[in-house]
């Protein structure tokens, strides 16, 4: 089936097979910016595109907006095909059912408030009568804090506020689909945490489906319904954000998204997959992995992988330890931060050095030794 003849769908975009090519200006090569991306958004649901600069989420939006032609392809949105490298079939923007918000939010200077956000009412596919667009923007602005700056400048507004503004006036379009790339990258971090609360309130309370752009993971983490991590073009792992961050897909995404201490190893002895346990041969003895990534193959004896495990399961105790049980090692202190409701703390085990958060209570200090728990049941398995 393809995607043109798809139906209305659970799903408000779905993309597959999507590739990009762009010059080097400099060696005149053609460069891939996005390779291979195939992905599905449900309705109403708010999906990131998350990965460090470059890796190709700019791009991704931008073909889904049609300000860039993919090389090859498809793009259906709503059920209908907005985008086919193959039929060459490309709906142009303004035909698609999107609205975007760019990173710098595209106000005009050179307007108030209330004419910035009523331009697509006046401008747009559809035109309404001038009571009506009142109407509506008036009720916009106040749903998003507004409505008593209307009649000022819009350069007048603060930073978050500009983006309050940008918000409204694409949710007035009524789009199927809001883009919205780091719209909070040019504003402080205080203001930042604020408003991604309040944007993930207006896209439930508008119930839009938003596909949002991103590098900061703690973004990505606290706002999405479900994360695509990208790197070099390429999609290294679709989730919800306990997915990503518990059962990471690779050593890329581990490292990515949060904090993790990778350890490589080989696989010890048979991998038992149906039992979801993988024993890996390290430098710090074998350590146990009660949950992994889906192999490649099935994983055989001797096979490469890395164990992935956050600080915040590794348990530092000093002493000997009452209990007995897998993934217990001696290990020394490196160093301590006190952090009022932890301590986080850099052990060595041999020559391999985690991180872990301790009790802010623990009484141990640099130099002294102690013993570090990796509980199986978060330890990872990694293949790639
Ligand atoms: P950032 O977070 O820095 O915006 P990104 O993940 O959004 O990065 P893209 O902007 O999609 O990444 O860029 C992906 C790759 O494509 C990069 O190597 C970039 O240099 C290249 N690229 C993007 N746009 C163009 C263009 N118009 N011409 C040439 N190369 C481009």
């Amino acid at each position: 089936m393809t995607v043109q003849n798809l139906v209305a769908s659970d799903h408000s975009v779905e993309i597959s097979g999507l590739e990009k090519r762009f010059h080097r200006q400099q060696s005149g090569e053609m460069s891939l910016a996005v390779a291979d991306v195939s992905f599905t958004v449900p309705r109403n649901s708010f999906f990131t595109l998350l990965g460090p600069s470059g890796c190709g989420k700019t791009t991704t939006l931008r073909c889904l907006a049609g300000l860039e032609t993919a090389d090859r392809g498809e793009i259906s949105m709503n059920g209908q095909s907005v985008f086919s490298a193959a039929a060459r079939r490309d709906v142009s923007p303004e035909d698609r059912p999107i609205a975007m918000v760019p990173q710098s939010y595209g106000i005009w200077p050179h307007m108030k408030v209330f004419e910035n956000a009523a331009f697509p009412l006046r401008y747009g596919r559809t035109t309404y009568p001038r009571a009506e667009i009142k109407r509506r923007v008036l009720a916009m602005l106040d749903q998003v804090g507004l409505s008593e700056y209307a009649d000022r400048w819009s350069t007048q507004l603060s930073g978050g506020q500009q983006q309050r503004l940008a918000l409204a006036r694409a949710l007035l379009c009524e789009p199927e689909v809001l883009l919205l790339d780091e719209p909070l990258s040019n504003l402080d971090a205080k203001l930042r945490s604020q408003l991604r609360a309040e944007l993930r309130s207006f896209q439930q309370k508008f119930g839009v489906t938003t596909i949002y752009v991103t590098h900061d993971q703690g973004e990505a983490l606290a706002m999405s319904d479900t994360i695509m991590v990208m790197n070099r073009g390429r999609i290294e792992q679709i989730g919800s954000p306990s997915e990503i961050y518990d059962s990471p897909a690779s050593r890329f995404v581990a490292d990515f998204v949060g904090s993790a201490n990778l350890i490589p190893g080989l696989v010890e002895g048979a991998a038992r997959p149906s039992d979801r346990v993988v024993d890996a041969k390290t430098a710090i003895g074998v350590v146990r992995c009660e949950r992994f990534a889906t192999p490649p193959a099935p994983p055989t004896a001797g096979q490469e992988l890395s164990v992935c495990v956050r600080p915040e399961h590794i348990h530092v105790a000093t002493g000997t330890p009452q209990t007995t049980g897998p993934n217990r090692f001696t290990a020394r202190i490196t160093t301590t931060e006190y952090l009022g409701d932890r301590q986080e703390v850099v052990v060595t085990v041999g020559d391999v050095v985690l991180r872990a958060h301790a009790d802010a209570h623990l009484g141990a200090r640099p130099g002294d030794e102690v013993t570090v728990v990796l509980d199986p049941a978060w330890t990872v398995a990694l293949w790639s």
